[in-house]
């Protein structure tokens, strides 16, 4: 098997699809699943749509367009507001859009009209995070302009949290949104359809609350792919968090000191040099992978080994007691931001597969993430 790879067990992406699913469905909350971390896999989207995703979503029209080549005939939702130069695709490989200009909506509705199509709409609504969003005060004059552009259905609202600021999506941000959705539908006579209510981080809140208002979707990406909230980054109960697996090469195991020795400047990546290294000997193997492939802070190593530090093309781990040797495969968890890192390194092979290669290892209930050692 080539190293590094990123090992894709979709079975556990269909298995938290649908545990997600069951569990917000009885509050009259579909899923989008979110593919734009697995780069719009068509693979992780078909898993998704098999757990009972409605449809899927993406943030990158290169991801949508792959999810089209590779056969995903589902509902599609572009998550990011179109690019202006990227209307026509928008209209022709997207069912929806989440928009928050009015440029922008003109030009989707002069590409439907040529395209003698129509394509749905839903506003993003400002509820405080700062990223994209329309002004609470704006959002009923605009969707009135949206709902009368030739070629254009309005078919909702949104909003996204949790994301720039880290601002939490509860009841009263919930509560907002829905009050929003009753004074746009008095505004344009029609009724929504669509109301989606944030990502993962909105889990917390619609699983917990009596009240989800119209509520009626959740974008899931994170939840799905790695079994984690991101507000505290914590394994949600019942999903699991294995369904990624960063394999990576070992090129040189030697027991070196602890310390560095001659005169010191910076290193590689412009950090001052660690200070507080313990004294002694260090097990130290280097693993073929770097900072050029993965965030070295979001990699959780197998149980008893440490990640001490990385460059662009090394990455130094303690592998304390393990009896690991050159040509050994050493596998890791990864957060988000590693993921996200590892899946657009060209240099990292992606393998998909309904069963995993690498033997599972029972892991403790607080880690992120689920490693295993093999060879
Ligand atoms: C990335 C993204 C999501 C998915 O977020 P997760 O935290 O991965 O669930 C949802 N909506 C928008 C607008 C996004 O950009």
């Amino acid at each position: 098997m080539t190293a590094p790879r990123l090992d894709v067990d979709l079975v556990a992406i269909t298995h938290n699809t649908r545990t997600l699913v069951a569990r917000l469905a009885p509050r009259g909350i579909r899923v989008t699943g979110i593919s734009k971390a697995a780069l719009g896999s068509p693979g992780v989207a078909a898993a998704m749509l098999r757990g009972g995703a409605s449809g899927i979503g993406d943030a990158r029209m290169e991801n949508v367009a792959r999810l089209r080549a590779g056969g995903t005939d589902a509902t599609v939702m572009l998550i990011r507001s179109p690019m202006l130069s990227q209307v026509d695709d928008v209209v022709r490989d997207t069912d929806l859009s989440l928009n928050t200009e009015a440029s922008v909506l003109d030009a989707l509705s002069a590409a439907a009209v040529g395209r003698r199509t129509t394509h749905d709409v839903v506003l993003m609504v400002e509820l405080g995070d700062l990223r994209e969003g329309v002004p609470v005060d704006e959002v009923v004059d605009l969707a009135v302009t949206a709902a009368r552009r030739p070629g254009l259905r309005l078919v909702g609202l949104g909003t996204n949290l949790a994301c720039r600021s880290g601002v939490v999506p509860d009841q009263t941000k919930m509560d907002e949104l829905t009050g929003l959705v009753e004074k746009v539908e008095g505004a344009v006579g029609d009724r929504l359809t669509v109301v989606t209510g944030g990502n993962s981080a909105n889990l917390d809140w619609a699983l917990a609350t009596s009240d989800v208002g119209r509520i009626d979707d959740l974008r899931l990406g994170e939840s799905i792919l790695l079994g984690t909230e991101p507000l505290h980054r914590r394994p949600i109960d019942g999903l699991r968090t294995d369904a990624f697996t960063l394999v990576a090469e070992l090129i040189e195991v030697k027991t070196k000191p602890a310390q560095p020795w001659g005169a010191r400047g910076q290193t590689a990546f412009g950090h001052e040099p660690e200070r507080d290294v313990r004294p002694g000997l260090v097990r130290q193997a280097i693993a073929a992978i770097g900072r050029q492939d993965v965030d070295p802070d979001g990699l959780v190593a197998p149980p008893g080994m440490v990640v001490l530090a990385a460059s662009s093309d090394h990455l130094v781990i303690d592998v304390g007691d393990h009896d690991v040797t050159v040509g050994d495969e050493v596998a890791f968890g990864l957060g988000y931001g590693a993921l996200v890192r590892a899946m657009t390194s060209p240099f990292v092979t992606k393998q998909e597969s309904v069963s995993r290669t690498t033997p599972p290892i029972p892991r403790p209930r607080s880690a992120p993430r689920r490693p295993a050692v093999g060879r």
